[in-house]
């Protein structure tokens, strides 16, 4: 049996039912997906639960409770006392593993859900129309439209091309785009590389157009086939979780060593084997956060989905790290900067004066707009309410908005002057040209539009030359966009390949002016983030002179910023260019081969660089960038694919919104080292320091593991949720490296440790010593069930010091309701595990008289009035600061 492409395009559509016009109907799509199965690749299994659990076993911390079990199980064995502490610290590893099991699958699935929601799309035409689908959803028979920058859905044989360019490298591994002709049948077995009349699934449209009708989709393509090598590889950590796990083995580390070498001292000493390694383990586990990499994972994917919510898909986790850190954001202008809703305001014809677009037209003038949208590729959509939608690249809508306002009907326009030849625009040469069969005499009328400086247009003398300049320069210094209008007539074509010969001598028509106005929101973000120290770059294909304009009205130029052309751009050497890159604010008549050297260029300065980009050429640049954010709405999706975040509507504030957010899980990591590191420094001090005065254990690692999973975990989970201080926006960028315990961080963690160690000592000599009831005698278990209460109370009223710099007594429930509810819900479950007897008495906890419970209370509050104290002292200075202008580095 032949195969595809040894069949004419007709024979084809035979085969397949479906008609080039109308393409498929909603019955055929369902008969057809029931038959062929969705358009994806199959799955690659996902890692086991058996395989999960292996992996969350060998994490340190596990293995340090672990071994706590077994060792407390040898000394329930061996002293008989029931088996109580190994259970519970058995069921707490238990439940660190679901947990951890269950947020790791949750954060995948917002993370699947996220890449769904930027899964491709692809234009087919079915029920006689064109429309965009999800590329899952196409199925063989479906017809589907090729333009430069679509990903091909699946396989699919020619229709129709016009200069049609695939990049088919990942298949055949050749660098060259691949010319199709829809028209070849070819012979017998071809390879791929030779199968000028079919495309591929996942290879990409790099310039041309074309119609194709898809022949085999999913598992049954040419790269279904070898999908394998598609899997990407899945980097779930960040360099921001990295540096966490490293921040949490040094202070493993730190207690490991001591635990040894109290170990070994003890021995020396004589001390009884069994104890001293009932002391190395509670040491341990008084070091490890166990609950650290859990709130992280839950702040990042908290952050997320705020910013998706915000119309911002991360697609790189580590985008939302990063972002906190960007200092420099280039934008394109058109679409993100400004409002892509573009309007003619002037029109030019060569000889008179420029008119409004409200005036009346001459002949000559309409015959310009006219030969204007020949140059078009818009198509128009009639809706049933009347309503009219213009399809197509915006500035071509504006010039067809405007034939429309002046009575010409487009579709009979398109009837009465239908192409003979096109060269497509592309924003590296900035101007198309389209040929039609001359109109008025013989021969062929050759209509180029494009920018300016870029056609080649006969100019007769000085004078003319300087009038166009005037003219031009005047439109441009009112931020307009400006097309130029050339021409000639033709008597012979040359071949297809030599079409552009055609763009050479021609005769200047006019111009017209366009306005893009800037959005509103726009102007704002970009100041908002001058004071958050990130600066603003434009980039945009337009003229310098436009450009400036439009940068003025945006806020980007407020003094003296420079603006560089892309011809300027290439006249300087790598190392001049990073020399002289903080002038430069705007970018003007750049191609986006260009933007690679900008984002190189600031980096090479150390500033954290944030890039957007729609098009293919965008790529290497997003990719390049710290940042790669590619457009939802007008990008392609090689854009998309080389991003690291898409904006799902195209507006520069958008991109501010996320680097909020992503200063905010900047800050909310902190809070959480901040918080959880206290605890863990003080529970090694506590140990430790009573074990200098000669004291017995003050607290068992079953009472640790309680404080630190249950006291510090709960809370921990809700930090994840802070909302961002509004002040966040009014500092510098987070510096790339900067360390989690800069800003005075530590003086407070110290200050906090002392705090933490003294009541908890306090309480201990209390509860061991001192008769404060007629009904509690003083005892060893008293000692330790005070200890456990003011070291998990403590820790738990913790949180409100690490969760904001505001007084507490200005926080409100509203803050952050889940903080304050799991708060109580630690509170109560510390108070049920002592205070109930029979639970208490299993734990190995003593009853304690009401004298007992207000000391315990009493103590407890005392690092949090220390912290209030500090944070008012601070506050005070920060003010004071604010006042004189000075820039603060963050503060937790
Ligand atoms: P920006 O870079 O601001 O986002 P852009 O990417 O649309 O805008 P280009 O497409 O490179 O910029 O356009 C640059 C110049 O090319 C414009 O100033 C205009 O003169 C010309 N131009 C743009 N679109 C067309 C078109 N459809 N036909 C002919 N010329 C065009």
């Amino acid at each position: 049996m032949k195969t595809w492409h040894e069949k004419g395009a007709s024979q084809v559509l035979e085969e397949l039912q479906v008609d080039v016009k109308r393409g498929l109907s909603d019955e055929d799509v369902i008969k057809k997906r029931e038959q062929y199965g969705e358009n994806k690749f199959a799955e690659f299994k996902k890692e086991g639960l058996l395989t999960k659990i292996l992996h969350q076993l060998t994490d340190v911390s596990q293995l340090i409770l672990i071994f706590a079990v077994i060792l407390s199980l040898g000394l329930a064995i061996r002293d008989g006392h029931g088996f109580i502490e190994p259970i519970v610290i058995g069921g707490i590893v238990i439940m660190n593993i679901i947990l951890a099991i269950t947020q790791e699958k949750s954060a995948e699935k917002a993370m699947e859900a996220l890449a769904n929601m930027s899964s491709p799309t692809c234009l087919v035409i079915r029920n006689g129309m064109q429309q965009q689908i999800m590329t899952v959803d196409v199925v063989p028979g479906d017809i589907i439209v090729l333009k430069a920058g679509n990903l091909i859905p699946s396989d699919a044989r020619l229709i129709s091309t016009n200069n049609l360019q695939i990049d088919e490298s990942s298949l055949t591994g050749e660098s060259e785009p691949a010319e199709k002709d829809a028209s070849l049948v070819l012979e017998g077995k071809a390879p791929l590389g030779d199968q000028k009349n079919m495309v591929f699934s996942s290879c990409l449209v790099t310039g041309g157009k074309g119609l194709a009708v898809a022949t085999s989709t999913g598992m049954s393509t040419q790269m279904g086939k070898i999908s394998a090598l598609l899997q990407q590889d899945k980097k779930t950590r960040t360099p921001l979780q990295n540096r966490l796990n490293r921040v949490g083995g040094t202070i493993s580390f730190i207690a490991i060593l001591s635990a040894v070498i109290l170990l070994v001292v003890g021995i020396m000493q004589g001390e009884d084997l069994w104890s001293m390694l009932l002391l190395a383990v509670a040491l341990a586990v008084a070091a490890v956060p166990e609950t650290l990499n859990l709130i992280v994972t839950l702040t990042l994917t908290h952050g997320v989905k705020n910013m998706a919510e915000k119309h911002a898909l991360i697609r790189k986790l580590q985008a939302v790290e990063t972002l906190g850190s960007t200092s420099i954001i280039c934008s394109d202008k058109t679409g993100t900067l400004t409002q892509n809703i573009m309007t003619i305001k002037r029109l030019w014809i060569y000889g008179e004066e420029p008119i409004k677009e409200t005036d009346e037209l001459s002949e000559e003038q309409n015959w310009f707009l006219e030969k204007l949208l020949i140059a078009c590729n818009t198509t128009i959509e009639r809706k049933d309410d009347g309503e009219i939608r213009i399809l197509g690249d915006s500035t071509e809508a504006a010039i067809t908005r405007l034939a429309l306002d002046k009575g010409i009907d487009i579709d009979a326009f398109r009837k009465r002057y239908p192409k003979v030849a096109e060269i497509p625009f592309s924003s590296s040469r900035k101007m198309m040209t389209v040929v039609i069969k001359n109109p008025r005499g013989s021969g062929y009328l050759v209509i180029t539009k494009g920018a300016f400086d870029r056609i080649p247009y006969i100019i007769k003398n000085n004078d003319q030359r300087l009038e166009l300049q005037d003219v031009h320069n005047k439109m441009a210094a009112d931020a307009m966009r400006i097309i130029t209008l050339a021409s000639k007539v033709v008597d012979e074509l040359p071949g297809k390949s030599e079409l552009e010969k055609l763009e050479a001598d021609l005769s200047f028509d006019g111009l017209i002016g366009i306005i893009d106005p800037p959005r509103p929101e726009a102007i704002e973000s970009i100041r908002n983030a001058r004071r958050a120290g990130i600066r603003t770059i434009m980039i945009t294909g337009d003229h310098a002179a436009t450009a400036a304009a439009i940068a003025r009205e945006l806020g980007i130029i407020v003094a003296k910023e420079g603006v560089i052309t892309g011809p300027e751009l290439t006249e300087l050497s790598d190392e001049e260019l990073a020399e002289s890159i903080e002038f430069y604010s705007v970018y003007a008549r750049v191609s986006p081969e260009d933007k690679l050297r900008i984002v190189e260029a600031w980096q090479s300065r150390e500033e954290v660089v944030a890039m957007t980009g729609d098009g293919v050429n965008d790529s290497p640049a997003l990719r390049s960038a710290d940042v790669g954010i590619a457009m939802g709405i007008n990008g392609t999706d090689v854009a998309k694919g080389a991003s690291d975040m898409i904006l799902t509507d195209d507006n520069f504030a958008t991109i501010m919104d996320a680097v909020t957010e992503g200063r905010n899980v900047f800050a909310n990591i902190r809070r959480t080292i901040y918080f959880l590191i206290v605890c863990n420094i003080s529970e090694i001090v506590i140990i430790l320091g009573s074990q200098l005065m000669g004291w017995a254990m003050p607290v068992t690692p079953m009472m640790l593991i309680l404080i630190n999973v249950v006291g510090d975990g709960i809370p921990g989970l809700a930090l994840a949720r802070e909302k961002s201080d509004p002040r966040i926006m009014n500092r510098r960028p987070i510096g790339r490296n900067e360390s989690f315990f800069g800003g005075g961080l530590i003086e407070v963690i110290i200050q906090q440790v002392i705090a933490f160690a003294a009541v908890t000592w306090v309480g201990y000599y209390i509860g061991f010593y001192v008769v404060v009831s007629d009904t509690i005698a003083p005892s060893y278990a008293v000692a330790q069930t005070m200890v456990f209460l003011i070291l998990g109370f403590t820790s738990v009223l913790h949180v409100f010091t690490v969760k904001s710099r505001k007084s507490i007594f200005r926080m409100t429930f509203r803050d952050n309701p889940r903080l304050i509810i799991n708060v109580v819900i630690v509170f109560a479950i510390f108070v049920t595990l002592t205070a109930v007897p029979i639970i208490g008495a299993t734990l190995g906890f003593a009853p304690m008289s009401s004298n007992h419970w207000l000391i315990v209370i009493g103590l407890s509050l005392i690092p949090m009035a220390v912290a209030e104290y500090e944070k008012l002292w601070d506050n005070i200075k920060s003010r004071m600061a604010e006042k004189n202008r000075v820039n603060r580095p963050i503060k937790r």
